[in-house]
C-alpha cells in the first residue's frame, strides 16, 4: 500500500505521464500518478487528432511544440511519427497578413515555414480543385505532421516505470488536505497530501459506464466505493486536463478553463475519386479557410471540426450523421471534388480544455509552497507534452525551467489581459 510520494501527479494522460517520466529521469524517487482510468477511455490524450506541429504564434508555443517535435522525430518509427507538413489556407487577407508576419517568428525556430500564393496550390495540392477563388493565400510548414499520441503515452509509461514510477489505476482524486506553513516569505499554504477513493468498474472499455458517470457527474456512486485513503506527497501536481479545474476548486482556487467538447469523423473516400497521382496516405494536415481540418488516417480521412458555439461541459456524445453531414461533408466537398462522394464511417467526441487566451495553464501555484499545475492545452497538449513536461519536471526539481520559459503561461497572466498569450492558430 503507498502512503508517501515525493511527487503525486494527479491525472495520466499524456501530459501528466510524460511530466512523471521527467521527473523520475531526474533522479527523483517515489513519483506516484493517480487516475481513475489509466486506459483514459474519456482522456483527451486518446480521443485526439494526432496532428503535431510547431507553428503557433506565440514564442511559449511555438518553442514547446518544437522541443516536442524535435523529441518526435528523434523517436519518428516508435511514434509513427510523419513529417508531412501542415497546409493552412486563408480566405482572409488581414489574418494572411498576420501568418506572414509570424512566419518571420516561426522561421527563426527554423520551421522553414513557406509562403503560397493561391496559384501555388493547384500544381502541388491536385486535390483541392474547388473554389480556390476565394483563397487569398496559404502557408506550409513542411516539419510539421502526424503523430500516434497513444504511442507517444505508452512510450513515456513504459520509461516512467522503468525509471521507477508508480502508477495507481482507479483511484479518483477526491479530495486536497492543505495545513498553514510560516516560511520567510511569510504565512503559506502547503498540500500535505490527496484523499483517493478507489474505484470499481467493469473492463477496460467502460462497458458499464461508471468511468463515464464520475467523470461527467465527478462523484463517485457509494456502491462503487471499494475503499478510501491517503496519500501524503511534498509535491502535488494537478494534470487532470480538462478536469483541472475541478480539483483547483477543491483548494479555492477559480480556474478559467473551460471544458469543450469536440468532434472527429472518420470519413471513407474511395481512391478511384481522386486526381490521377494523388495518394490520400502522403497527404500531412490540410486546414481549410473554414476552419475543417482533415488528414489521412489509416487509408480512410480523419476530418475534425470545432463547432462555433459549443457549449462548455463534460459531453461525450457524438453526434454521427448530424456532424458529418452538417459540418464535415459540406466543407469537404466545397473544396475538393474528390470528396463529394465521400461517406462517414464513425466518429467520436473529446474534451477540449479551453483558456480564454487558447493557451495552456503551467507552473507554480502562487500561494502554495508546493502546489504545480500542467493542464488546459486545448488543442494542443499531446504537441507540446515534452517541452512542458521537461521544463515543469525542473521546475520542480531545480526552481527554474530548462530550456524552455513557461513562465508566460502562469495562471496569474488571467489578472492582467495584457499578460494574456492568445492563440490565434487554434483549430
Ligand atoms: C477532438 C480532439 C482533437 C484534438 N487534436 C489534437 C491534436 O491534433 N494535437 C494535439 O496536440 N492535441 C490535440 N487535442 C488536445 C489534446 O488531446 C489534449 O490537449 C491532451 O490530450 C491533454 O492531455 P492531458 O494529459 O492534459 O489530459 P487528459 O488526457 O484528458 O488526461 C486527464 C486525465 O485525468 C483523469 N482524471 C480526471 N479527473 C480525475 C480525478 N478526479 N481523479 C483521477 N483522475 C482523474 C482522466 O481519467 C484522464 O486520464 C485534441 C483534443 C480533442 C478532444
Amino acid at each position: 500500500m503507498i502512503e508517501r510520494a515525493s511527487v503525486l501527479v494527479a491525472g495520466g494522460g499524456i501530459v501528466g505521464t510524460g511530466l512523471a517520466w521527467s521527473l523520475a529521469e531526474r533522479g527523483i524517487a517515489d513519483v506516484v500518478v493517480a487516475d481513475l482510468d489509466l486506459a483514459g477511455v474519456y482522456a483527451s490524450s486518446e480521443l485526439n487528432a494526432g496532428g503535431a506541429r510547431a507553428t503557433w504564434w506565440q514564442t511559449v508555443n511555438i518553442a514547446s511544440c518544437k522541443a516536442t517535435l524535435d523529441f518526435f522525430r528523434a523517436h519518428a518509427d516508435a511514434f509513427g511519427f510523419r513529417p508531412r507538413g501542415y497546409l493552412w489556407l486563408y480566405d482572409d487577407a488581414a489574418l494572411f497578413a498576420t501568418a506572414l508576419e509570424k512566419r518571420a517568428l516561426q522561421n527563426r525556430f527554423g520551421l522553414d515555414v513557406e509562403a503560397l500564393a493561391p496559384g501555388d496550390l493547384a500544381a502541388r495540392w491536385p486535390l483541392l480543385d474547388r473554389a480556390q477563388d476565394e483563397i487569398v493565400g496559404a502557408t506550409f510548414s513542411p516539419r510539421d505532421g502526424l503523430v500516434n499520441p497513444n504511442a507517444v503515452r505508452s512510450f513515456y509509461r513504459e520509461r516512467a516505470e522503468a525509471a521507477g514510477v508508480r502508477f495507481l489505476n482507479r483511484q479518483y482524486v477526491g479530495g486536497v488536505v492543505t495545513e498553514l506553513v510560516a516560511g520567510a516569505a511569510g504565512v503559506a499554504r502547503r498540500v500535505s497530501g490527496v484523499e483517493l477513493v478507489e474505484v470499481s468498474r467493469g473492463d477496460v472499455a467502460d462497458e458499464d459506464g461508471v468511468v463515464r458517470q464520475i467523470l461527467t457527474r465527478h462523484h463517485v456512486p457509494a456502491r462503487r466505493v471499494v475503499g478510501e485513503r491517503r496519500i501524503t506527497c511534498d509535491v502535488l501536481v494537478n494534470a487532470l486536463g480538462a478536469w483541472s479545474p475541478l480539483l483547483s476548486a477543491k483548494i479555492g482556487l477559480r480556474d478559467p478553463t473551460e471544458p469543450v467538447r469536440r468532434q472527429i469523423a472518420l470519413v471513407d473516400v474511395r481512391a478511384s475519386d481522386l486526381p490521377p497521382g494523388v495518394e490520400l496516405g502522403e497527404l500531412g494536415m490540410i486546414v481549410d479557410a473554414s476552419g475543417l481540418y482533415f488528414h489521412p488516417e489509416g487509408g480512410h480521412v480523419l476530418a475534425g471540426y470545432s463547432t462555433p458555439g459549443e457549449p462548455p461541459g463534460f459531453g461525450f456524445e457524438y453526434d454521427g450523421d448530424a456532424f458529418f453531414e452538417g459540418e464535415i461533408w459540406p466543407r469537404l466537398a466545397h473544396r475538393a471534388s474528390s470528396f463529394e462522394r465521400c461517406r462517414h464511417l464513425r466518429g467520436w467526441a473529446g474534451l477540449y480544455a479551453v483558456t480564454p487566451d487558447r493557451s495552456g495553464i503551467a507552473g507554480r501555484v502562487g500561494g502554495f509552497a508546493n502546489l504545480f499545475e500542467a493542464h488546459s492545452f486545448t488543442g494542443r497538449g499531446v504537441m507540446q507534452s515534452y517541452g512542458i513536461a521537461r521544463n515543469m519536471a525542473a521546475l520542480i526539481a531545480t526552481g527554474r525551467f530548462d530550456d524552455v520559459d513557461l513562465a508566460p503561461l502562469a495562471r496569474e497572466r488571467f489578472d492582467d489581459p495584457s499578460r494574456w498569450v492568445p492563440e490565434a492558430l487554434h483549430i
